[in-house]
């Protein structure tokens, strides 16, 4: 069994980290802490062929396998995490669920612009009422002469506020068979994008309101009976939420690191310490052990596609990992690490909500146990008699 990244892999990993350090280190303070998209970080990795990794050359893409982009988008983060989450955006997001599903003319008016860094795409899953239970969605898609008529509201969505294109579910008919989803384009009458609201990263998002928003069938993305297949490129981006959790883990582990080695009390640098070596040795087997169920997730998704349980267990384990060693970093480095100075409170910041977004630490676990007692178990109550 082989451990290490092949040559081309190392070269390729090896090629990102330079371009992260010669042009994203320096400004990767600021632009995490600005709400702003960074659009010309998207030019930038655009023309270095870093967005959309895994999508096919012939819709524009560069063809690459799930495990390049983890690579990339670790490699940047460990560095510019606001620059993982262009590639994020770019490869992993929305954007891989429409490529592999939308029809070729959809593809055509869209992918150039996102791929080229010039368009967003946001994805409108999550609604006030439909968080966990994604499956409970209540925004409707009623079929008209002219197309589909939306009625409904999102919330949480990740780049909402800079977006111009979301990809939301929605609702067609009853049940799970009725949920599909439709490409909708900011500007679109009857479609209102809110005031931003705040997450604890500083990270904003916007709620979507749908008031007979008509959009043409063109738009259609999947029809009724295509959550499953959402589903699947979904789990593409629970593999970008990962890789980015446990790169910021590890940018803190590393940024901590340094200090304890330099910063002295007591007469002896805090390294010295056994409680703080402790604590040390304990993350560095997390950031070890995470990596292996995220790169087995990635080398084995077929056709760029990772299993349901391979994605449950890396995206449990790195948001784990990324945030317990992010939290103790911050520890290790006291007030340092608690100060917005440095990108440790920020990686703290930033790895909690993963454990939140893209299917909670819990729905993870729900997920795993289905599989390993081989059944599943219905979160909803029992119907009585
Ligand atoms: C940073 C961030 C970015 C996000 N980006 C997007 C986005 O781009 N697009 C989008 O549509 N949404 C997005 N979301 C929303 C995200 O998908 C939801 O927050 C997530 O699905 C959980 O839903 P909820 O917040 O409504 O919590 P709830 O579903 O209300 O859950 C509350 C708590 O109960 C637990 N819980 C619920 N059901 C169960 C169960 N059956 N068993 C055990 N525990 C359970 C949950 O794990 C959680 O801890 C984002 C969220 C965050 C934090």
């Amino acid at each position: 069994m082989d451990f290490d990244l092949s040559q081309e892999q190392q070269a390729f990993a090896d090629s990102v980290r330079r371009l992260a350090r010669d042009k994203l280190a320096a400004g990767a303070l600021q632009r995490a802490h600005s709400a702003e998209f960074p659009w010309n970080i998207a030019k930038l990795l655009s023309e270095q062929g870093l967005l959309g990794i895994t999508i096919r050359e012939e819709d524009g893409g560069i063809g690459g396998t799930l495990m390049d982009a983890v690579i990339a988008i670790q490699e940047l983060a460990l560095v510019c995490p606001k620059s993982a989450d262009v590639v994020q955006a770019g490869t992993f997001g929305p954007i891989r669920t429409f490529a592999e599903y939308a029809p070729a003319a959809l593809k055509q008016r869209f992918l150039g612009d996102l791929l080229g860094g010039r368009k967003l795409m946001a994805l409108g899953m999550s609604e006030p009422a439909a968080g966990s239970a994604a499956t409970e969605l209540q925004t409707t898609a009623k079929e008209t002469a002219g197309g589909f008529i939306l009625n409904g509201s999102k919330v949480f969505s990740t780049h909402s506020p800079n977006a111009t294109v979301f990809l939301v579910y929605v609702r067609y008919g009853p049940g799970l068979d009725g949920i599909g989803s439709v490409v909708v384009e900011r500007g679109t009458p009857g479609f209102e994008v809110g005031q931003p609201s705040e997450f604890m990263s500083g990270e904003q998002w916007c709620q979507l309101y749908f008031n007979d928003c008509l959009v043409p069938r063109d738009n259609v993305v999947l029809g009724p009976g295509g959550f499953k297949k959402q589903i699947a490129g979904f789990n593409v981006e629970r593999i970008g939420n990962a890789s980015r959790s446990l790169a910021l883990g590890r940018h803190a582990f590393n940024v901590a690191r340094e200090h304890c080695m330099t910063r002295e009390q007591f007469g002896r640098p805090l390294c010295e310490f056994q409680g703080l070596q402790w604590k040390v040795a304990e993350m560095a087997v997390k950031l070890d052990a995470a990596p292996l169920l995220l790169y087995r997730a990635a080398q084995r998704a077929d056709g760029g596609m990772p299993s349901v349980y391979d994605t449950s267990t890396a995206k449990l384990a790195c948001n784990m990992a990324g945030f317990e060693v992010a939290n103790d970093a911050m520890q290790a480095m006291g007030a340092y690490g608690y100060s917005s100075e440095s990108l440790v409170e920020y990686c703290v910041k930033r790895t909690r909500g993963w454990m939140i977004a893209g299917g909670s630490i819990e729905m993870l676990k729900n997920r795993i146990a289905e599989d390993v007692f081989g059944r599943r178990f219905d979160q909803r109550p029992a119907k009585r008699a």
